[in-house]
């Protein structure tokens, strides 16, 4: 059973994801929440809107909170992004290439990467901090499996933010890589 649609209170969280968009006119999908038994997911979606930026999606209790990231991931620790958050979306959303009509989100959006991650947050007992209090902190640290995207990563809410404003940064470790500028020399679907 892939689907749960008993907790209401996961249901919720795509409910906004759901009210900004009309199914009828976008092929993106309506989504659901997914349980997944495996190591977390992760994709980054490059989408072509009236701003060109790169969505970063971390599988997170069947969801998936979202950032915008207008100059895309950097594989470089000393590059810090800016990352958006926006709405959660379905986990079904982390497949989805195609294009966006007019409406909410218009252009194309292709899979730029994906993978898995893990958790890199520790508590005192060296047990992992749930990925939710993470979020809800606005501190995440996590190692990503992908394909372009390797190693630890950090995302962090700036303070003084009224509207939701994260930094997106490699953490220094053997896969960071100063002088690559991966959106620049991988800019294809995976
Ligand atoms: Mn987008």
């Amino acid at each position: 059973m892939p689907y749960d649609d008993i907790n209401m209170n996961k249901k919720e969280t795509l409910k906004k994801y759901q009210e900004m968009r009309d199914f009828s006119k976008t092929p993106g999908p309506k989504g659901k929440i997914a349980i997944n038994s495996s190591l977390p997911t992760f994709v980054i979606q490059k989408h072509a809107a009236s701003h060109l930026h790169y969505d970063l999606r971390l599988e997170i209790n069947g969801v998936m909170p979202s950032w915008a990231i207008p100059k895309g991931p950097s594989v470089d620790f000393d590059t810090k992004r800016l990352a958006m958050q926006t709405e959660d979306h379905p986990m079904d959303y982390a497949n989805f290439e195609g294009t966006i009509p007019e409406g909410y989100g218009a252009g194309t959006v292709m899979v730029w990467d994906n993978g898995t991650y893990d958790n890199l947050r520790l508590d005192d007992n060296g047990n992992p901090i749930p990925m939710e209090d993470c979020l809800e902190e606005g501190k995440i640290e996590v190692y990503f499996n992908g394909h372009k995207i390797k190693g630890a990563y950090v995302l962090f809410k700036l303070k003084s933010a009224k509207d939701n404003a994260w930094i997106f940064k490699k953490i220094k470790d053997s896969e960071a890589e100063p002088n690559r500028d991966i959106t620049e020399e991988m800019p294809n679907s995976i």
